[in-house]
Parts: C-alpha cells; sequence; structure tokens
C-alpha cells in the first residue's frame, strides 16, 4: 500500500505506463517516429543552409 510501482512516462503524452514499455500506445509510438523524423529532416535542411551560407560568404570574400 502507498508503494510507487516502477513506471515510466510516455514521452508522447505523458500517461504512466508499465515501465518496460516504451510508449503508451502505438498511436503514440507512431507519432514520436513522425517528430524524430521531422526533426532529422529540420537538422539535415539546416547543415545545408548553413554550409549554402559559407560557401555564399567564401565565394563573396574571394570575389572582393
Ligand atoms: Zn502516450
Amino acid at each position: 500500500m502507498g508503494e510507487i510501482q516502477p513506471h515510466r512516462h510516455c514521452p508522447v503524452c505523458g500517461i504512466s505506463m508499465p515501465a518496460d514499455q516504451e510508449f503508451c500506445s502505438k498511436k503514440c509510438e507512431d507519432r514520436w517516429n513522425a517528430v524524430v523524423k521531422q526533426k532529422k529532416k529540420v537538422i539535415y535542411l539546416m547543415r545545408i543552409l548553413v554550409a549554402v551560407v559559407i560557401g555564399i560568404l567564401l565565394v563573396s570574400m574571394l570575389l572582393r
């Protein structure tokens, strides 16, 4: 009585769930994967953007 069972919280919706689970439901797992995929895409695009900006700066310095 009053003991806290080992548990985790779903990283998507924050609901308590058994400690051996990573997500409370398949729906949350899908959502999480979508977010991770989106983040990777954003990081990838940002890297390209930074590379382009550096390239433009270098070219404009060389052409001066
Ligand atoms: Zn959840």
